[in-house]
């Protein structure tokens, strides 16, 4: 069909979502269930298998389950979920992990009275021996409690302490799959996209599949992970790297179970630096996942491997371990994510590094505001596509600039590789503005020009002072003193309260799973 022969006033109708990894269901999941009307289409390929990692979210994530209309319970007891608060960080700032060494909590939970009090001067002329989170936050103690973050009667997806969660990436694929086809009636297919086939204005028609022929459509979703089939093969649009600013680009996961069956749950994603990398250690009730992301330029693969192997072995993984793969990226994102009748989203669209659970994040907020768009024509679609790229394209900066933030004041001194870091050469501009206005006052809402920022300023806040930045306190009134002083009280008030309150973290999980069966 010849594109003149289209009427571009027609509603988009018939959606296909390339790619069947978290990124493909969950665009598919949310469109089907906020757009009924809708006919999608998702084809997968059994040749090219998902990634099979990012089992690290952020609170966001609550959400987007409730509006593709995922029971929490059937979640947790499918998908091997645990409860996470936020992020700890071990050995980042002078290169001392374990208990007493240098760690910090980056908690989902907002300081109390946050963007309403000066906490910041308070917290430096009084009381500045003590870690920031901890004095603003219940979060710390409640996770170093190894408290679950709700009651078994919370209500799904309520919660006491602010959470999102940890899961088994796989196994979340296949719920999401089995909700979009059996309850939100999107239609599956597992066949290979060997080419694409154009109207005359450049636009795509159709995919060419190996064995179902031509599939048509009206706007092409491209979940096609690291291959981005559709927005770098079809269309060439470059993804613009960002390996001078954050240099890791690869990564060796590995899936080892407890050393007992009842060994504790963390309730927080544990992130150890090494010499030239970071660690994930992620707690599922049955194993954990754990991986070391490095930079190629500055550890060699051998090195990388060593580095995963004595936290193993730290850490008390049993010694029979399976072999980590290795899996390689270039770090950055597409200079363009929408191109005339084709959206890119997930890895296809980009990805920088594991740190802080961003992707996933970013995969929730695209699908989002394409549902936000619709309905839309072909006619609109092209002015819905600029302001999509101004928006992402502004994400993914904001992204960048916070995932620095854990990386460019550390004091370790170890290894190039942190040094380089610090090298304001490889900062971007948009924090070597920010960092001295942050020396003066903390970072605020109107640092960040978006409402739905990815992470918002309190997040900076806890990084900056975690990893040692001391602001220089503003002299505060008598009275102001006081409102910070019944913020902290308030924290420790709720702490008291929280923890005896709450049940253990796998004693919670447990309940859940024997409920639900
Ligand atoms: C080491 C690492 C750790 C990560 N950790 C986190 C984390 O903790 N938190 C987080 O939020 N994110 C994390 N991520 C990112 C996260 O894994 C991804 O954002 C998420 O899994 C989505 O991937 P995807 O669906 O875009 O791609 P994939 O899972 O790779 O899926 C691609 C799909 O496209 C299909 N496909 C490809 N080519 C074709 C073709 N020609 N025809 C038909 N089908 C095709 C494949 O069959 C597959 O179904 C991590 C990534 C890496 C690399």
């Amino acid at each position: 069909m010849a594109s003149e022969d289209r009427n571009v006033n027609e509603r988009v109708e018939r959606v296909i979502v390339l790619g069947g990894g978290s990124a493909g269901w969950l665009v598919a999941g949310l469109l089907a269930a906020e757009h009924p009307a809708l006919r999608i289409t998702l084809i997968e390929s059994s040749d090219v298998p998902v990634i099979g990692v990012g089992e690290g979210t952020w609170p966001s994530m609550r959400d987007t389950l409730r509006r593709i209309g995922l029971a929490e319970t059937e979640f947790i007891r499918r998908c091997q979920v645990s409860f996470k608060q936020g992020s700890r960080f071990d050995g980042w700032r002078q290169g001392a992990p374990g208990e007493q060494g240098d760690r910090y909590y980056h908690p989902f939970m907002l300081p109390v009275g946050h963007g309403d009090v000066d906490l910041v001067s308070a917290w430096l002329s009084t009381q500045a021996d003590r870690p920031f989170a901890d004095l603003v936050s219940p979060s710390v103690q409640v996770c170093e409690a190894g408290r679950a973050p709700k009651q078994a009667q919370t209500p799904a997806f309520g919660a006491v302490a602010n959470y999102a969660y940890h899961f088994d990436a796989g196994l979340f694929g296949q719920l999401l799959r089995e909700h979009a086809t059996a309850v939100l009636g999107v239609e599956h297919l597992v066949d290979h996209v060997d080419a694409v086939r154009s109207h005359e204005n450049g636009d795509i028609a159709a995919l060419q599949t190996r064995e179902h022929g031509e599939r048509t459509a009206d706007l092409f979703i491209d979940c096609s992970g690291l291959a981005a089939r559709l927005i770098g093969e079809h269309f060439g649009v470059p993804l613009k790297s960002e390996r001078e600013v954050l240099f890791n680009d690869a990564a060796l996961p590995v899936q080892v179970p407890y050393a007992s069956p009842d060994a504790p749950i963390a309730t927080c994603t544990v992130a150890t630096a090494w010499a030239k990398g970071w660690i994930w250690d992620i707690g599922l009730p049955t194993r954990r996942g754990v991986g070391c992301v490095f930079s190629r330029a500055h550890a060699s693969q051998d090195e990388a491997q060593a580095a995963l192997q004595a936290y193993l072995d730290a850490t008390g993984a049993p010694a029979e371990r399976p072999a980590p793969r290795l899996i390689r990226y270039e770090p950055g994102y597409r200079e363009q994510f929408w191109v005339r009748n084709c959206v890119a989203i997930g890895l296809a669209s980009g990805f920088i590094e594991p740190l802080e659970a961003s992707a996933l994040a970013l995969v929730e907020l695209s699908a989002q505001r394409l549902c936000d768009e619709l309905p839309m024509s072909r006619a609109s679609m092209d002015a819905v596509a600029r302001r999509f790229n101004d928006d992402f394209g502004y994400r993914w900066s904001r992204v960048i600039d916070f995932l620095k933030l854990h990386y460019l004041l550390s004091q370790r001194d170890d290894s190039e590789y942190w040094r380089a870091h610090r090298d304001p050469a490889s900062w971007p501009a948009s924090l070597r503005e920010l960092l001295p206005m942050w020396r003066l006052r903390p970072p605020a809402r109107h640092d960040f020009g978006r409402i739905d920022e990815v992470f918002p300023a309190a997040s900076y806040q806890y990084v900056l002072y975690g990893m040692g930045f001391r602001p220089v306190p503003q002299p505060l009134s008598a009275a102001k003193l006081q409102s910070a002083q019944a913020c902290f009280d308030e924290a420790a008030r709720q702490a008291r309260r929280f923890i005896p309150a709450l049940p253990g973290h796998r004693s919670l999980l447990d309940h859940l799973h024997k409920t639900a069966t």
